[in-house]
């Protein structure tokens, strides 16, 4: 959909503020539109049968049929693919579609995933529930055993599946150290990039062979959509989108106009975000009925450096427990003025959850008191308002909670 003529020319060399905005979109559009238009169209018709045919071998330029591609929600993925620096993109319906696509069209019977213990929720379940059934076996490793991690790699690995930081505990995993793990054993890598974003880490970099976002969270930021992306090489990403045009489970075109809308801003937000969460950490962390604070840019975090090695900024996610139990959340919770409880995270609002309904809904309680998911911890998602509201508004809801 590209004027062709006007090639993406800043994209390649620009810093990432500039990418959030242009990439992807530097030609003008249908009718010469600066803005990407919405093409709900289900199907492209032609004249030429002949033109038809060479867009049906991938021989030229253009769409067939929006199950396989879609103008809009191709200036999508190329967004994303120019911000993770990565030759090819292909997109979902969601982040738990791109997750579960890249295993089924990567993965063989008897293969075997090494993971970390603190994976989202979701893709807890197809390690747990769905993987096994088509002999695809797991081993979750204690997330932040490096050494541990490194031994079960070297016992036979066809992926690693990495997730940093992670939901909801802020831990951090050395993506570079695993990396060449993995690749001695010649497994894929694979990392689950969506909290940090492109704008702060950059896991092809660091030596995965595929990073994936869901793009529900600060992709889009604005909860308005749901989305999933993964990027990567052409040769891995062809194969992902294979399996993907054949099960169906496509990003909608209206979906990627809201994301693309909502990345141009990825970069303000992302740096706004960890700033303000920072901030935040740091308070909590002095506050007499917070017993304790994860989150990675804490100089007490046990993998500070790491994070600080592989990562821009911090990022707006916080986890923190305060005294008590499930009784003393659900006072804590209800009296935030400036935060949704709701299940979602990485929006412009703040919001706040327990991880029991939020990200780790799909566990039980024994199955999350396992991953070292306490009842008292709170999932804090720092949004775009101003911190000192945020800081007065948590420590009024302290108050309150313990009697001050
Ligand atoms: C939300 C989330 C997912 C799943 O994404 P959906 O878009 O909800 O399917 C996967 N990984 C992480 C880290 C998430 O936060």
């Amino acid at each position: 959909m590209n004027n062709t003529d006007k090639p993406n020319q800043t994209a390649q060399t620009a810093q990432t503020g500039t990418k959030c905005v242009w990439a992807g979109e530097e030609g003008s559009f249908w009718k010469r539109s600066t803005q990407t238009p919405v093409v709900h169209s289900v199907s492209f018709g032609y004249d030429d049968i002949m033109d038809w045919q060479k867009v049906g071998r991938g021989e030229a330029d253009g769409h067939i049929y929006s199950r396989n591609t879609n103008p809009t929600v191709a200036v999508f993925e190329d967004k994303v693919r120019l911000l993770e620096n990565a030759p090819a993109a292909t997109s979902f319906a969601s982040g738990m579609a791109a997750i579960s696509n890249t295993f089924f069209s990567l993965l063989e019977p008897g293969d075997r995933i090494v993971s970390v213990k603190d994976s989202y929720g979701g893709t807890n379940k197809l390690f747990t529930e769905f993987l096994p059934r088509f002999q695809i076996k797991t081993t979750l490793c204690d997330t932040t055993d490096h050494a541990a991690i490194e031994t079960a790699i070297a016992s036979g690995c066809n992926m690693l599946y990495l997730e940093t930081p992670t939901n909801p505990t802020l831990k951090v995993v050395d993506i570079q150290r695993l990396a060449q793990a993995a690749h001695q054993q010649g497994a894929l890598v694979v990392a689950d990039n969506t909290f940090a974003t492109p704008i702060l880490q950059n896991p092809l970099a660091l030596g995965a062979d595929l990073v994936l976002h869901s793009a529900t969270k600060y992709l889009g930021g604005h909860a308005d959509a749901l989305g999933g992306v993964v990027c990567g090489s052409q040769a891995l990403i062809d194969k992902i989108y294979h399996y993907r045009e054949i099960t169906g489970a496509v990003l909608d075109p209206m979906s990627a106009y809201l994301l693309l809308r909502g990345m141009k801003t990825l970069d303000l937000r992302i740096h706004h975000q960890s700033h303000s969460a920072l901030l935040i950490a740091g308070y909590l962390e002095n506050h007499p009925h917070v017993t304790q604070v994860f989150y990675p840019g804490l100089k007490r975090h046990p993998q500070y450096m790491i994070a600080k090695r592989q990562m821009k900024a911090f990022g707006g996610m916080i986890g923190f427990m305060i005294h008590g139990d499930f009784e003393s959340v659900s006072r804590f919770l209800p009296k935030l003025k400036y935060a949704h409880r709701a299940a979602n995270l990485g929006a412009v609002e703040t919001i706040a959850g327990p991880p029991a309904t939020t990200s780790h809904v799909e566990c039980t309680t024994e199955e999350r008191e396992a991953m070292g998911i306490p009842d008292n911890l709170i999932r804090y998602s720092v949004g775009i308002e101003n911190v000192d509201d945020l800081i007065a508004d948590i420590d009024q809801a302290l108050a309150y909670t313990f009697g001050l």
